[in-house]
């Protein structure tokens, strides 16, 4: 199955990617890891993205339909994918169509902007191995430290608020569009983000056999 998460930066579309890449065996691709990924190992890539990517701004189409056709083609998307962050701009959906990708399912995680504000704040990442925590949902065991690796967590540079107004104002712009884009298709399906994670995961599995 070949599937699309949509929804606002922070709506939890990464949780519920790693949810459904376990239950359906196939990949969650992420181009915000793999763009922080070239950051952290100073590629040309990386350089390119920094900018953009520290002042909430997109990164242009042109760079992540690279990214993204690279990563299709390697073998472990053949049975399908999950694609978590992309596409973000109709340009970007419309690449991918241009590519003869076919999408099975696209699903909508909608949450309140102010939630969201709150969620990223709060959101510590693991600078070592991405792992991801919550100052007051999900603290890790020691403060700083990741529970995995113990290497140390951080606020990621877009979380912070200035930076995450920005992300929603360029998501409801750029990528709201795309709701509309997928509902022709007769695709979409909407899930409503709830408090606990558990709910949400709920109603994507539930979304998923829809
Ligand atoms: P994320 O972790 O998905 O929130 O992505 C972090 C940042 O990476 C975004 O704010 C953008 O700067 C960049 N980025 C990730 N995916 C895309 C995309 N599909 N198009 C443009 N920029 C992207």
């Amino acid at each position: 199955m070949n599937l699309i998460l949509l929804g606002a930066p922070g709506a939890g579309k990464g949780t519920q990617a790693e949810v459904i890449c376990d239950h359906l065996n196939i990949p969650a691709i992420s181009t915000g890891n793999i763009i922080r990924e070239a950051l952290k190992n100073g590629t040309e890539l990386g350089l390119k993205a920094k900018s953009y990517m520290d002042s909430g701004a997109l990164v242009p189409d042109e760079v992540v339909i690279d990214i993204i056709k690279e990563r299709l083609s390697k073998d472990d998307c053949q049975n399908g994918f999950i694609l978590d962050g992309f596409p973000r701009t109709v340009p970007q959906a419309e690449a991918l169509d241009a590519m003869g990708v076919k999408i099975d399912k696209v699903i909508d995680i909608e949450v309140a902007d102010e939630k969201i504000m709150k969620r990223l704040s709060g959101r510590r990442v693991c600078q070592e191995c991405g792992a991801s925590y919550h100052i007051d949902y999900k603290p890790s065991k020691v403060e700083g430290k990741c529970d995995k690796c113990n290497g140390e967590t951080v606020l990621r540079k877009d979380d912070h608020p200035d930076t995450i107004k920005e992300r929603l104002e360029v998501y409801h712009e750029q990528t709201e569009p795309l709701k509309d884009y997928y509902a022709k298709t007769g695709k979409l399906t909407i899930v409503e983000g709830q408090e606990e994670v558990k709910d949400t995961t709920a109603l994507t599995l539930k979304a998923l056999e829809a």
